[in-house]
């Protein structure tokens, strides 16, 4: 199914834990339409984390080429240790064939879409409370102490982030906050 109105681009970002992720891939599956660019990433492969599909797991001086070559629409190192970037040529390719993105970035990455890509959304996933978000990033337990102490340091600033945002929508049940985004986005 295309979309009827001119393809956008959706910028979906919260802090670190917010659940973005799980929400993300909960869209795709109920709209495969949606088109979702591999990003890059310098960070090693989490287990089950495929390359191509996770994530482009790349060395950091192929991802530095990359910057200078301009292949990147946004790029941020993320929790102060590695970097992120969405290809550009996946999104324009995928806007030229009449599809929406979606693109699940840091704060400092929708900035940097925002200011390329003005007519691109910003929506702001929300935790229901501080206390609710310590409580998912620490139950993951994809991190060790010394990073969920890192990405709680990070997400506080993110947090401040959400008046930058067109829409902030609070991830409280994983099932509204789809149909939620499903409702604004016009899916
Ligand atoms: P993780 O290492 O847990 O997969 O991701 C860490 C953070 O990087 C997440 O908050 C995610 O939103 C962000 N991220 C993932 N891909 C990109 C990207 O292409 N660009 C930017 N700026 N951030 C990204």
């Amino acid at each position: 199914m295309r979309s009827p109105r001119q393809p956008l681009v959706w910028i979906i970002s919260g802090p670190s834990g917010v659940g973005k992720g799980t929400v993300c891939a909960k869209l795709r599956e109920l709209r495969p339409d949606i088109h979702i660019p591999v990003s890059l990433t310098t960070r090693q492969p989490r287990t089950g984390e495929i390359d191509g599909v996770s994530y482009h797991f790349v060395p950091e001086h192929r991802f530095r080429k990359m910057v200078v070559s301009g292949e990147l629409l946004e790029h941020a190192v993320v929790h102060g240790r590695y970097s992120y970037g969405t290809p550009r040529r996946d999104v324009a390719d995928a806007i030229a064939s009449g599809r929406d993105v979606l693109l699940e970035i840091d704060i400092q990455g929708a900035r940097q879409v925002k200011q390329n890509l003005p007519e691109a959304k910003l929506v702001f996933i929300a935790p229901p409370s501080w206390e609710e978000l310590v409580r998912r990033l620490e139950g993951r337990g994809t991190e060790d102490a010394s990073q969920v102490k890192l990405r709680l340091a990070t997400a506080r600033v993110e947090l401040e982030a959400q008046e930058e945002a067109d829409f902030v929508v609070v991830n409280d049940r994983l099932e509204d906050t789809v149909q939620a985004l499903i409702v604004l986005m016009g899916l």
